[in-house]
């Protein structure tokens, strides 16, 4: 299937699109795997391994295991509902498998009997999971190994067994031949199922040369083959209206975040500093408006609260940010009051998602991957072609503010004290916000016309995460993680 703009912006819950919205999605379609046999599970067994293991504590991951297989679905379930759970699980030190989607099966299954191997990197992908399930008689009903690859997108064994089968069966003749990877034979039917295919930033340009189109037309034009323009507009102003309700349940929010770190919500004294400095959002503060936003999200993320995956959630909070400055300060937006406002959502959101397809189609989203820059960067990037596009650039400004973004995001680390989303994370946000809108202003002083493209950043990005050493790929054992005092 192509992706969509749906499938780089999906709702779900905090900290970590990989090591918690993931997760929960595996252990939840874990469930699907076993059909009409749910009933007949008498116990059950959860492998964690690798990056998934290893900081899966400080991201919930554990926690998200047992939500998912009793059925919750990171997009669709209630706070409220989560919190109920919880305390029930951690009172009888049991689940009911299946229990939010049907008749459940009470099993005795808590945290500590998953088996956590941090040290084992299963070779597909270091986010792995293997759930199995068993009969009364001990024999197995079920099996499947998963594997978090980022921004909250989960991949099973038997998935990637068939891409595997799908590459050898491409034509040996064709540019995405039998010794080419699975990626590209993704890539592969991926242009067959697109009106207007791109496997590179360089065709996307030529894409959108070709048939006089913006960026965002010639997204949305790929995306109406899947659904319905209304319901598009529609789906993208609802993640837009998310992303807002987070940001502002966060900005009623006080105290500390949970982990144990001591780490203090900011963003809520911040807003009242500035309601009462700046009330008419003057351009001379736009500055701390977008800190604040990204800022807001991030906490919230590290709350466990509702955000929007952008491409990920660890990075979530820099195109809400980036689009709050599109919102309130690009003047060909302001002056078209709310009907403009709207318009500029929908082209900024598939803008960046076309940006974001390049990302995760030629190199990863996934902070245990490749760093922090392929969360943070990715996301500074895709906000900075979004806003590129909003301020009125050329598809080549567009192509040119992404590259910015990234190029100065290259070799970023994830290095998370305790393995919890919040330093660096939160701070890193409204960095790269700023650093997208500053990579987009550079982009609109050009013409389109630079030294340096999108996508030779993008396979530079994927050469250094390759290159990083594991210490700095979301496994809590290097950087800040090990030269900061934790309490
Ligand atoms: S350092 Fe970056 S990649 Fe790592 S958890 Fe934080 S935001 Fe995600």
């Amino acid at each position: 299937m192509p992706l969509s703009v749906f499938d780089l912006f999906t709702v779900g819950i905090g900290p970590s699109s990989s090591h918690t919205v993931g997760p929960m999605r595996a252990a939840s379609s874990f469930l699907t795997l076993l059909g009409d046999s749910l009933g007949s599970v008498a116990d059950i067994k959860v492998d964690v391994f690798g990056s998934l293991a290893a900081t899966g504590a400080g991201h919930g991951t554990f926690d998200a295991i047992l939500l998912g297989l009793e059925g919750c679905k990171p997009e669709s379930v209630e706070a409220n509902e989560l919190s109920a759970r919880r305390t029930r699980m951690s009172e009888t030190g049991k689940i009911i498998l299946g229990d939010a989607i049907g008749d459940g099966v009470e099993l005795n299954f808590a945290e500590d009997d998953m088996v956590k191997r941090p040290l084992t990197i299963l070779p597909r992908h270091t986010n792995a999971m293997t759930i199995t399930a068993f009969d009364g008689s001990g024999a197995t009903l079920a099996e499947e190994t998963y594997y978090s690859v980022g921004g909250g997108f989960v991949t099973s064994e038997t998935e990637f067994a068939e891409k595997e089968k799908a590459a050898e069966a491409v034509d040996e003749d064709s540019e995405f031949a039998v010794s080419d990877s699975v990626v590209e034979a993704e890539l592969a039917s991926y242009s067959e199922e697109l009106p207007y295919p791109f496997h590179s930033a360089v065709e996307l340009l030529a894409q959108c040369e070709t048939h006089g189109m913006s960026v965002a037309e010639l997204m949305l034009a790929n995306e109406k083959s899947m659904r319905d323009e209304d319901e598009i507009r529609h789906g993208l102003l609802h993640i837009y209206s998310v992303m807002e309700e987070c940001a502002s349940a966060s900005l009623d929010r006080s105290g500390y975040l949970p982990g144990g770190l001591k780490v203090r919500r900011r963003a809520h004294d911040w807003y009242l500093k500035l309601k009462a400095e700046d009330p008419d959002h003057s351009s001379a503060y736009y500055l701390e408006w977008v800190n604040l936003i990204a800022m807001a999200v991030n906490e919230e993320n590290a709350s466990g609260g509702r955000v929007v995956t952008a491409p990920t959630n660890g990075a979530a909070g820099i195109i809400p940010a980036v689009l709050h400055y599109a919102l309130n300060y690009v003047e060909v937006v302001v002056e078209k009051g709310e009907a403009g406002k709207h318009a500029a959502i929908v082209d900024f959101l598939l803008t960046s998602a076309a940006i974001g397809v390049l990302y995760k189609e030629r190199a990863s989203i996934s902070g245990a991957e490749v760093g922090c820059q392929g969360e943070v960067g990715s996301a500074s990037s895709m906000a900075a072609g979004g806003l590129a596009a909003i301020m009125g650039g050329t598809p080549e400004q567009v192509e040119n503010a992404a590259e910015i973004a990234m190029e100065h995001n290259l070799g970023l680390t994830c290095d998370p004290i305790s393995g919890l989303v919040q330093i660096p994370c939160i701070e890193r946000n409204a960095i790269a916000a700023g650093k997208a809108i500053n990579a987009s202003r550079m982009a609109l002083w050009g013409d389109g016309q630079h030294r340096v493209s999108l996508d030779e950043v993008i396979e530079t990005m994927r050469q250094t995460g390759a290159d990083m050493s594991s210490k700095y790929k979301e496994t809590a054992q290097g950087g800040l993680a090990v030269n900061v005092v934790e309490c």
